[in-house]
Formats: C-alpha cells, sequence, structure tokens
C-alpha cells in the first residue's frame, strides 16, 4: 500500500496555517517518522491522515485512491496518542480486545491475537489488572497493543512514548522497532525528538512551521542536511554553523580562515559537527589554532567550545583532554570532507 500527501494545505478556523504545500509519499511497509519542532504541523500532518482533520486543499491518497473524505474508521488505520485512553473498567485483557469485539472475531482468535500482542509487548501478565493500577509506561504499551491487536495495514503513532521515563522510552523504542519488522506494517510516527527519530525511521520527513523541508533516510539527512535547519535539528551537540564569506579560495568569519576546495564566492554559513573537528598536537598549515573556553566531561565524551575571536565552535572528542584548561590554545583541523555550506539568506545546502 502507497499512502501520499498531495499538496496539502490545513489553515485552522483562527486562520492558523499548519500545513503549507504539504506533499509526500512512500511506502508499504515503511517506518516513516515525522519530525520537527514544536507547531511544525506533525500532529495535524498524521491528523489528516488518519482522517481526524480534513485538509483545507489538497488530497490524501492510498494505492492511488483519494481517501480524503473517508471517514476514520473506513481507513483501515489506528492510532496511538500521546493522551491515550483506556476504558478504565475494562481490564488490560478487554482493553486490548476490544477492537476485535468491535469487529465481531470469535473468542479463539480474540485470545490467540490478545496474547501473541501483548507478548511482544511483555505486558501478558497484567490481563487482569484495570488502568489505574498500571504505570505510564505499562498504560502506554496496552494502548500500543490495542492499536496493534487486530493488524492494522498503517499504525499512527503521535508522540507514543512522551510519557515515559528515559530508560523506559529506550526500551519501549527498541520494542517498536522489532514489532514494525515482524509485523511489516506500515507506521507512521511522530516526535519532536531527533534521536527518537534516527533510531526509529526508515526515512524521516523533517518538518518546520508548516513545511516538509526534507524527506529521507536517517543517514542522508545526517550526512547531507538540505537547509541549515534540518543541519542545526538534526545530531546532539547540534552541528556547528559560522556566518562568513567565501572568497578567493577560503571560507572567512572574523579570524577564522578555512580553506573552501569548491569555492562559491559570496556570503555564505560553514557548517561543521562537532565530532568531525579533530585534534591535532601542532599548528600546521590547515590547522586552526583556537582558545579553550569550556570543557564539559560527558563521558565517554568530551565537549570542548573553542573560541577564536567572535567564532566559536563546539568539538565532541573521544580523547583524553584532562591536561587541557580554560584559555589554553587548542589546535584543530575541519577536515574538507566533513565541511557543509549553506546559503546565507535561506539556509539552502550549497554543496
Ligand atoms: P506539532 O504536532 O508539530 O507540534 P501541530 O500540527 O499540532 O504541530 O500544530 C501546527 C500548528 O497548528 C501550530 O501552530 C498549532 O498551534 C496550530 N493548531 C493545531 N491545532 C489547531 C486548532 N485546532 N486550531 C488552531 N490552530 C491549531
Amino acid at each position: 500500500m502507497a499512502i501520499a500527501f498531495r499538496r496539502i494545505r490545513k489553515v485552522f478556523d483562527d486562520g492558523t496555517v499548519a500545513l503549507d504545500d504539504f506533499d509526500l509519499g512512500f511506502e508499504n511497509g515503511e517506518f516513516i517518522v515525522f519530525l520537527g519542532p514544536s507547531g511544525s504541523g506533525k500532529s495535524t500532518a498524521c491528523r489528516i491522515l488518519a482522517g481526524l482533520e480534513t485538509p483545507s486543499k489538497g488530497a490524501v491518497e492510498v494505492d492511488g485512491n483519494d481517501i480524503t473524505s473517508l471517514a476514520p474508521r473506513q481507513r483501515g488505520m489506528s492510532m496511538v496518542f500521546q493522551h491515550y485512553a483506556l476504558y478504565p473498567h475494562k481490564t488490560v485483557y478487554e482493553n486490548i480486545a476490544y477492537p476485535l469485539r468491535v469487529r465481531g472475531e470469535n473468542e479463539g482468535e480474540i485470545e490467540r491475537a490478545v496474547r501473541e500482542v501483548a507478548d511482544m509487548l511483555g505486558i501478558a501478565d497484567l490481563f487482569r489488572r484495570r488502568p489505574k493500577q498500571l504505570s505510564g509506561g505499562e498504560a502506554q504499551r496496552v494502548a500500543v497493543a490495542r492499536a496493534l491487536v487486530w493488524k492494522p495495514e498503517i499504525c499512527l503513532m503521535d508522540e507514543p512514548l512522551s510519557n515515559l521515563d528515559a530508560l523506559l522510552r529506550l526500551q519501549t523504542r527498541a520494542e517498536l522497532k522489532r514489532i514494525h519488522r515482524e509485523l511489516q506494517k506500515t507506521f507512521v510516527f511522530v516526535t519532536h525528538d531527533q534521536e527518537e527519530a534516527m533510531s526509529l525511521g526508515t526515512r524521516i520527513a523533517v518538518l518546520d512551521r508548516g513545511r516538509l523541508i526534507q524527506f529521507d533516510t536517517p543517514q542522508a539527512i545526517y550526512h547531507r542536511p538540505a537547509t541549515r535547519f534540518v543541519a542545526e535539528f538534526i545530531g546532539r551537540p547540534a552541528m556547528n554553523t559560522i556566518d562568513g564569506t567565501i572568497e578567493a579560495g577560503n571560507f572567512r568569519a572574523g579570524e577564522l580562515t578555512v580553506p573552501m576546495p569548491d569555492p562559491m564566492p559570496g556570503p555564505a554559513v560553514l557548517g561543521i559537527r562537532p565530532e568531525q573537528i579533530e585534534l591535532v598536537d601542532q599548528p600546521g598549515p590547515d590547522v586552526v589554532t583556537m582558545t579553550l573556553d569550556i570543557k564539559e566531561v560527558v563521558e565517554p565524551d568530551t565537549l570542548l567550545t573553542l573560541k577564536r575571536g567572535e567564532v566559536s565552535v563546539v568539538v565532541r572528542t573521544l580523547r583524553q583532554v584532562s591536561g587541557l584548561q580554560t584559555g589554553d590554545d587548542v589546535h584543530v583541523r575541519l577536515p574538507a570532507s566533513a565541511l557543509h555550506t549553506f546559503a546565507s539568506q535561506d539556509g539552502r545546502r550549497l554543496s
């Protein structure tokens, strides 16, 4: 089953433009992540796919059929929300079984399907409890189980892990990955957490202010971000971006000069990831000497904030730098292969 958003625009009654010219297509069986800051339109896109919102313009297609005016129930999709609502008076078992009961499945089939999904999520020993006897993490898993029990072709999840504490979030994330592999259905997952997106997505749609900025594999988004916004949004600590000018084969920003192999003269933004800046022992022709401003040890890494004039960069290194102190000279190399350039005006990738 192929899913397509065709040039969707969504304007709410108060005039807020939540999505604009949102055009995106993907194949059956993918794990698609909608990633972006709060308010970028991720939930709106997800709700439009589910049929919970109607686009102001454009269409949603499944296998080439326009489903824009189909009711949610007719779409064969299930959805898990951040604020999932379990039926408080039903047991865990009955909560999970509910979608199958609505469809009139027989008791034997219901039991088999409920067990299977509960085993996948490690919640089979909770069957007799009621929602108020569950921890937040357990309740979230029950909500996921209820969404998956009838094996919908498409499962939509809107920030489903955001109520979980950090460790449980990591565990549930790994489980979702495994379940996706086992079920081989399409998952659409909304998050503002770039690490979660990188870990889960077969492809990630990055949104900013209602627009689709980039849609690609996690690797491509990390290695070839389409804009400065994507570059800064993906990866922690964020990619260093430096405003300057390219002239005579160099990028210059204040006292910083970096050779540019493929120069396009004019104002530009230089980008380099903190983990790709190399610490070297000696000054040299392609080496920049900077001053250590802040050192943060985040085992096993160390983060160094270095300055030269007005320019400041963060370096992430695994090297032992216990001898370094604020004010010391630090020699770094910015390898040409690790440099990104973006247009100053609109942030578009230049090379
Ligand atoms: P995200 O999921 O990325 O946080 P949303 O899709 O929820 O973003 O919202 C996108 C924009 O639309 C935001 O500016 C939000 O305030 C606005 N919005 C969402 N729902 C409504 C609504 N029902 N009425 C008016 N504005 C809304």
